[in-house]
């Protein structure tokens, strides 16, 4: 029977070979992953995993018998170093081949490193996987001090659990607002106030240029130095400056890529065998340009998307609205549809208690909507978005406007 491989066991390649199982796939499907034990959750990586007392378990993406129960082959510490597409073969750093008919890359991404003087210093950390978790964790219990360098979402769900441990938390972030990629201007104010009312101390504009340590060069950690002369102690320093799509196979064996594994519109790369999904993919959006998202939920509905065209059951091209969520302290922040700086802002709500959502426009067109502390609203805003039948902007400013009687 035909085998599907997939390559990484994260959000995405779990979702695959799942949605393959239940829609009736008959041939093998095999799941490598280059870590550890079973498939886990990296959401609570940077949230409860940090704050809770008790030291972090598996955070189980599915049960222990799940796999089985399939009849998936997941084979843990399961390294993929090459892909020879002729043969339609991987090889796995053990030496094995496995021959494939379809091969679904789904292996993420991996931290950017700091670059700047001291920054292989020991403390120093990324927050990518369970065991960055762990060790950040490890740190944590000692740590009096700490600094943030980059003040995305991964950064400041750090800075909020550090703070919650009584850690004293500097974060450094050389853009002009925190989570600016991501949000509003008045959205990213707002979250800085949050942070700063908790007692971190958040420097915008100014980026680390030394971190300076104890001992030799890697001697550790003792404080960050910035690009406008702040100097902070750090017991710990967590790297949160985006990540890298994991895209060596790829280009290895000559696929596109291009920051992230090009894909069509049905989610397959440039060899009609392959696909990839979630963090590693680059994909074309209804709107024109290629996107690489970093969500959970892309990761899985990719995965949907790919296993329905690996069955033969769907030839639409993969169109779904993107949704994300981070909970930082008292926020939490939700996010539907995809906007850019220059998109209008119409807030509705209470930016000074009870939540606000503010709704972006491109023209008059609502394209996303960004709610504080307002799930009903994020809510109301994913079936308004995946609707046609939208608010103008004028409606949205109006005094009483209430999104969810646009949702239909
Ligand atoms: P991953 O989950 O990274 O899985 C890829 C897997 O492939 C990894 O296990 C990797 O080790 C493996 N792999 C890579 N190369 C190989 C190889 N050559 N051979 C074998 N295996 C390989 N998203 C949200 O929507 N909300 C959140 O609140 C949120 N919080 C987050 C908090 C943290 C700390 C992190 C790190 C991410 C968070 N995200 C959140 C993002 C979300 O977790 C990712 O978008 C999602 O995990 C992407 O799924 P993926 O399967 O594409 O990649």
């Amino acid at each position: 029977d035909a085998v599907v491989v997939v390559v990484g066991a994260g959000h995405a390649g779990v979702q695959v070979a799942d949605s393959l199982c239940e829609g009736g796939y008959h041939g093998p499907v095999l799941l490598l992953g280059d870590e550890p034990g079973l498939p886990y959750q990296r959401p609570p990586l940077s949230k409860d995993v940090l704050s809770a007392r008790d030291e972090p378990g598996l955070l189980p993406l599915r049960g222990e018998r799940h796999f089985a129960d399939r009849g998936i082959d997941y084979r843990p510490d399961a390294v993929v170093t090459g892909i020879d597409r002729a043969r339609r073969t991987v090889l796995l750093a053990s030496g094995q081949e496995i021959g494939y008919a379809s091969l679904v890359l789904a292996t993420g991404a991996a931290p950017r490193p700091l670059q700047v003087e001291g920054s292989e210093r020991a403390g120093v950390l990324p927050l990518r996987s369970l065991a960055d978790a762990r060790a950040l964790r490890a740190a944590l219990q000692s740590a009096r001090t700490a600094v943030v360098v980059g003040a995305g979402f991964i950064g400041l769900e750090f800075a909020a659990a550090a703070r919650k441990r009584g850690v004293d938390v500097a974060v450094f972030e050389s853009g002009d607002r925190v989570l600016a990629r991501a949000v509003s201007v008045g959205t990213s104010l707002h979250i800085m106030q949050v942070h700063r009312a908790m007692g971190t101390t958040v420097l915008v504009g100014e980026g680390p240029v030394r971190l300076e340590g104890a001992g030799g060069a890697d001697g550790a950690v003792r404080a960050v130095v910035g690009s406008r002369g702040s100097r902070h102690p750090a017991d710990l320093v967590v790297v949160g400056i985006g990540v890298r799509p994991r895209d060596d196979l790829a280009r290895g064996c000559g696929l596109a890529v291009d920051d992230g594994v090009v894909v069509d519109e049905h989610l397959r790369t440039t060899d009609p065998a392959i696909f990839a999904v979630g963090d590693c993919a680059r994909f074309p959006s209804p709107a024109g340009p290629l996107h690489r998202l970093e969500s959970v939920q892309n990761a899985t509905a990719q995965a949907r998307h790919v296993a329905r065209v690996i069955l033969g059951a769907g030839t639409a091209a993969y169109v779904e609205l993107p949704w994300f969520w981070s909970v930082q302290g008292p926020v939490t922040l939700q996010i539907a549809g995809l906007a850019v700086a220059d998109d209008e802002s119409v807030t509705s709500g209470y930016p000074d208690g009870g939540g606000f959502s503010v709704l972006r426009f491109r023209g008059d067109r609502l394209i996303a909507v960004e709610s504080v502390n307002r799930p009903a609203d994020h809510a109301a805003a994913r079936r308004v978005l995946a609707g046609t039948e939208r608010p103008t902007a004028a409606q949205a400013a109006a005094p009483g406007f209430c999104l969810k009687e646009h949702a239909g």
